[in-house]
């Protein structure tokens, strides 16, 4: 029952963090582990692992990685993009310029200007990050994939932001049940939910997930 509960990560160890990260990593035989690397494999979402360390590279260090400077550009971009998903999820739309300075940004719109030649080009970057994810999230993806001998399950239960923003984009970041949004009420919260739940088989794919406002999410847990 445990389990089932939204927050169930907070009382994990960080010992259990990092042997996690350990984990991983020996599977893919590199010396370094990115956040993409860890989501597809690791058994918590790597936004918990950085909540707990502060940052990818501090918990990577923790599990004895050293980041080459390749390495460390290559988590930058991924930090910002995945701040960047998280403003435009809680707008409910594209972020606008000027809206990266305001405190629902961890980044002004300046840093990420530097990083890729300008605002736009950032855009356009994150835009065709989050879709090289399309692939592996849809139920044909998956289907082609290995099934593990120790698990039932052909997707982890957790759902990476990547997917998380291709669910919430494809339903118009809106709540398929009452149809509110943050573009439309600001300060929605949206989730994105198992259609059929994960503990009973549904997988972590596109077709299985949806967009509930927080109310709604609430209301349907306790059917
Ligand atoms: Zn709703």
């Amino acid at each position: 029952m445990k389990f089932e509960l939204e927050d169930f990560h907070r009382n994990i160890s960080d010992e259990a963090l990092i042997n996690d990260i350990k984990q991983v990593a020996a599977g893919t035989k590199h010396n370094f582990l990115t956040i993409r690397q860890y989501s597809k494999h690791g058994k918590f979402s790597a936004d918990t692992i950085i909540r707990r360390f502060g940052t990818w590279i501090r918990a990577i260090e923790k599990a004895g990685f050293k980041a080459t400077r390749q390495q460390l550009k290559g988590v930058a971009e991924e930090e910002l993009f995945e701040n960047l998903e998280e403003v435009w999820v809680k707008l409910g739309r594209q972020p606008r310029w000027r809206e990266m300075r305001s405190s629902i940004s961890k980044y002004g719109p300046n840093r990420y200007g530097r990083y890729f030649g300008s605002w736009q080009k950032a855009l356009e970057k994150f835009v065709v990050y989050v879709n090289k994810e399309g692939t592996i999230s849809s139920e044909a993806g998956i289907k082609s994939l290995k099934i593990g001998p120790t698990t039932k399950h052909r997707t982890s239960r957790t759902i990476n932001w990547r997917l998380r923003f291709l669910v919430m984009r494809r339903d118009d970041f809106k709540c398929k049940i009452c149809g509110t949004s943050p573009a439309i009420k600001p300060g929605t919260t949206l989730h994105v939910d198992h259609i059929k739940a994960w503990t009973k088989g549904g997988e972590t794919a596109l077709e299985n997930l949806q967009t509930l406002c927080k109310r709604c999410n609430i209301g349907k847990s306790n059917l």
